[in-house]
């Protein structure tokens, strides 16, 4: 990460660990204090002549939940690789990714290059 300033450098990191903060909340929301697979039997046990919206309900609650845990991966990820001096490399090529870019995404791991390929390789596992 030769190519950031130490000021630079503190603002990503801030903006992460405030990222960080704000995805441990809002999980926490959702499952209201309870791990995924105690959210999933207590919603099982529910029952009633609205369940099929409640199975919509739980889908979407999962849907969110998944994308939230993934950036939630992410950006701790990128927290690791800031401490090992890593941060700001593409993982996949090494390249230099620009401020810019880790402005708008700070837990971005991969140059756009490396970042569109991925995405259409696989869309769905985009990060
Ligand atoms: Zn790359």
């Amino acid at each position: 990460m030769r190519h950031l300033t130490a000021g630079q450098h503190a603002l990503l990191e801030a903006e992460l660990q405030l990222r960080l903060r704000q995805l441990d909340r809002s999980l926490a929301e959702h499952h209201g204090g309870l791990s995924r697979a105690e959210h999933a039997r207590e919603v099982l046990q529910q029952d009633g002549d609205d369940a099929p919206q409640r199975d919509s309900e739980r889908e979407l609650d999962m849907a969110l939940s998944d994308r939230e845990t993934a950036e939630l991966g992410a950006a701790s990820q990128a927290l690791a690789r800031l401490r090992e001096g890593t941060y700001g490399l593409c993982a996949d090529c090494d390249a230099e990714i620009p401020f810019d870019r880790l402005k708008a995404e700070p837990w971005a791991l991969r140059c756009v290059a490396c970042e569109t390929a991925r995405e259409s390789r696989d869309p769905r596992g985009a990060a």
